[in-house]
């Protein structure tokens, strides 16, 4: 039996809220399964406005208009992420200034930042790779200091929490002045495309619903605070149909239980290959000590480039699919075209040595007991 690298999951309640949504007639955005999902985000996590939006692609879009980025702006994101995380930015004109990956974390190195500060940067995106928080207290003391907004993508970083050094812990996506949120079905929760926009700071909820709703107060004449509605700033059409947010809703209702499926299979990974780490032949990620995990992703650390693909091929030939990304976005043809060179050693170790292993929450045991051993047959032969 072949094991895919990811499985989409299913609770099989996403039809009856579908079919709930379908009968009342009325499925274009911003209805009740919308609200519920909205009310949800922001009681569970604390992020002060929730919008669903189509995808986080889209969320970080309507951050880059938020923030009124125009050309000659720049933007501070790790190279080591998605291309969304720079290119929402590069549409509206900005400058990408790449930041390097931690040593011992794909994350965003947080030392790295004041020397990437000029008098242009309008903002700094930190990535929580594998919803492994990066290390807000700086970022955020970085960019006050330096009156600089932060958007934390937090596409990866569903359930999955920050403790300041004040000892409080917070969600991840509830730090920031906006965040990002992905339901692609590659996502630990998932409605095939999806997403949505944090808002934590109050200056920018009431512009929000605006651009989110094609540049006009819709929302407000629905609330019934103004008596007609125009076309009062930029926008775009962001929000998705109540078909999406009824699946969505679906999913974080079942949410307990895929992220305990999720978590306990990152655990018995680990639990299996420590012994390798131990034995100083590959490398486990790192949770530092101010993060949790949320079990979107098992990675492992190979030697170099050559030693990934022997290994890639040696578990495709027993059918299990194993994954790599990213190609740095700082070597990327769209962005040579036009740009700077930077030197990102930790970014090139990433994208030569990280191995994503098979994690979804229909994985069951004796598959993840499979991956293992031969992994441990690979580097015992
Ligand atoms: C998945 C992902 C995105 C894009 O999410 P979409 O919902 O597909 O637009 C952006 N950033 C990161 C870090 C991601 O993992």
């Amino acid at each position: 039996m072949s094991i895919p690298f990811n499985k989409p999951y299913i609770t099989g309640k996403e039809v009856h809220f579908i079919y709930d949504a379908v009968s009342t007639g009325h499925i274009s955005g911003n209805g009740k399964y919308t609200k519920l999902c909205q009310a949800y985000f922001q009681e569970k996590l604390g992020v002060k406005k929730a919008l669903l939006t189509t995808s986080c692609t889209d969320a970080l879009e309507m951050c880059a208009l938020l923030l009124d980025i125009k050309p000659g702006d720049e933007v501070i994101v790790p190279s080591y992420t998605f291309v969304s995380t720079a290119l929402a930015f590069v549409r509206q004109g900005a400058k990408i200034v790449f930041a390097d990956s931690r040593s011992d974390h794909p994350g965003i190195d947080e030392q790295s930042l004041e020397a990437l500060i000029t008098s242009k940067t309008k903002a700094i995106v930190p990535v929580h790779y594998a919803g492994v928080a990066c290390d807000m207290d700086i970022i955020m003391s970085i960019a006050n200091k330096h009156n600089i907004f932060v958007v934390e993508d937090a596409a990866q970083a569903i359930d999955s929490f920050y403790t300041g050094k004040d000892g409080v812990t917070r969600a991840l996506g509830s730090i920031g002045h906006l965040s990002a949120f992905s339901f692609h079905e590659t996502k630990n929760i998932q409605c095939g495309e999806g997403g949505f926009l944090g808002i934590n700071d109050d200056r920018f909820v009431a512009r929000a619903e605006v651009i989110w709703e094609k540049g006009t107060n819709r929302a407000e004449f629905f609330r019934g605070e103004i008596n007609k509605y125009g076309w009062v700033d930029t926008g775009s059409s962001f929000l998705p149909s109540e078909i999406t947010a009824a699946f969505l809703w679906a999913q974080l209702e079942a949410l307990e239980h895929i992220q305990s499926k999720r978590k306990a299979i990152w655990k018995t990974y680990y639990t299996n290959l420590k012994p390798l780490e131990a034995k100083g032949v590959l490398k486990l990620s790192k949770i530092p000590e101010f993060a949790s995990r949320n079990g979107h992703m098992f990675y492992v650390l190979c030697k170099d480039l050559e030693e990934r693909t022997a290994l890639i091929k040696h578990l495709k030939l027993n059918s299990i699919s194993a994954v790599f990304h990213y190609l740095a976005l700082n070597k990327s043809e769209y962005y040579l075209e036009n740009h700077q060179i930077f030197t990102l050693p930790n970014t090139d170790r990433y994208e030569a040595t990280l191995l994503r292993l098979p994690l979804f929450c229909d994985l069951n045991v004796e598959d993840v007991e499979q991956v293992s051993q031969l992994i441990i047959n690979f580097y015992n032969a």
